[in-house]
């Protein structure tokens, strides 16, 4: 029996997309073996490759001068890297310090080159995003660093920054959820784990010409412009989760997309945020309205108690991890592309049940 799953990584993926796996596995293509026994140089494989790769560049309108890597060590691998590539002599990097993953950029990057917080959320309690105008960019800044979504704290960059520096952004929990504006951006990234496929695979997206020389002198595997002289193929990828993600992106294409992502996880999130709205205050959700994620809805009962009440009775009826992250407790209801109206429906329903029961 399949349970509504509100992982938040890694998440639950359509059921359509595992059933073609599982019939695939033993035999893929009439090879006689399955992806994941087969060499990264086959013919086999290489159609999978590239048709992962114009997949993703189609749904998420990639527009023709950037190049897509496909790489490992997860969004907190390329924490490292951005920098390692990006960051040259006597330049430094601004950081928007808005949540866990947000500083944990910042911290790596702090760890090779200058890097600073352009702004800091923390006396906020990591409870919205920052304007424009508050944002303090320093003279020689290479990138301005955002990540769009910040998993654990449940906020969301609704509009990303129109200023004068470049942007880079994690974009690990909202990726190909929404359609962004390429043209203000350098580089985004993220671990596909959290709404294309399986964990192992890390997406990057950089303007080409700026692989140019990136990372002159580092080792070649950290080296973005080695990976894409090579269409992502110097080493040996994650060939299983490249193959997953691509059927992962073939489902989204059906479904009309990334724009159809979108209109999905506004609603979604809607009747989520709705159900806490209209629960006469018994859940509360700790981040500004604004700013509040279409991914990540985090909430809270009026006790730590309660809270414990919720995840035992909704595992009871199968609606399955929704606990808070372990740093901030609570409860956080993920709700990636691949969520179910049924689960969403049933979620709702569950919290009003819940309330009317213990409010
Ligand atoms: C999950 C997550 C990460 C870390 O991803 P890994 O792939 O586990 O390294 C980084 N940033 C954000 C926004 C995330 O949601």
């Amino acid at each position: 029996v399949r349970v509504h799953n509100f992982c938040a990584g890694p998440c639950t993926l359509p059921v359509a997309v595992l059933e073609e796996v599982k019939s695939e596995l033993l035999d893929f293509r009439g090879s006689g073996m399955s992806v994941i026994e087969m060499s990264h140089r086959s013919p086999e494989y290489d159609a999978v490759h590239e048709e992962t790769l114009s997949l993703f560049r189609e749904n998420y309108a990639v527009p023709d001068d950037f190049s897509i890597l496909f790489l490992q060590g997860g969004a907190t691998l390329q924490f490292a890297t951005v920098p390692m590539n990006l960051l040259r002599e006597g330049e430094r990097a601004g950081y928007v310090r808005s949540g866990s993953w947000g500083k944990g950029a910042l911290k790596d990057a702090a760890a090779w080159g200058e890097a600073y917080a352009a702004w800091d959320g923390e006396p906020f309690s990591y409870t919205r995003m920052p304007s424009d105008d508050e944002l303090q960019i320093q003279p020689g800044t290479r990138y301005l660093h955002v990540t769009s979504n910040e998993t654990i704290e449940g906020i969301r960059m609704a509009t990303f920054p129109e200023i004068d520096v470049p942007l880079v952004a994690d974009m690990s929990s909202d990726y190909l959820s929404r359609p962004i504006p390429w043209e203000r951006f350098d580089l985004v990234y993220g671990g596909a784990q959290k709404n294309l496929g399986p964990a192992g695979l890390a997406v990057v997206v950089m303007q080409t010409a700026l692989l140019d020389g990136s990372g002159p002198g580092l080792p070649s595997y950290l080296r973005f412009g080695a990976h894409a002289d090579k269409n992502s193929l110097m080493n040996t990828p994650p060939m299983f989760a490249i193959y997953v993600t691509g059927k992962v992106l073939r489902w989204m294409r059906d479904q009309g997309g990334v724009e159809a992502m979108e209109e999905r996880a506004a609603r979604r999130s809607g009747a989520v945020y709705d159900a806490i709205a209209e629960s006469g205050g018994f859940y509360r959700s700790p981040v500004e309205a604004a700013h509040r994620s279409q991914m990540n809805v985090v909430f809270r009962t009026p006790s730590d108690e309660l809270d414990s009440e919720f995840l035992k009775a909704a595992e009871q009826e199968g609606l399955v991890n929704l606990k808070g992250h372990r740093s901030v407790g609570g409860i956080r209801a993920s709700i990636y592309n691949a969520m179910t109206h049924e689960g969403v429906e049933t979620l709702v329903g569950f919290m009003a049940s819940f309330r009317d029961a213990n409010g």
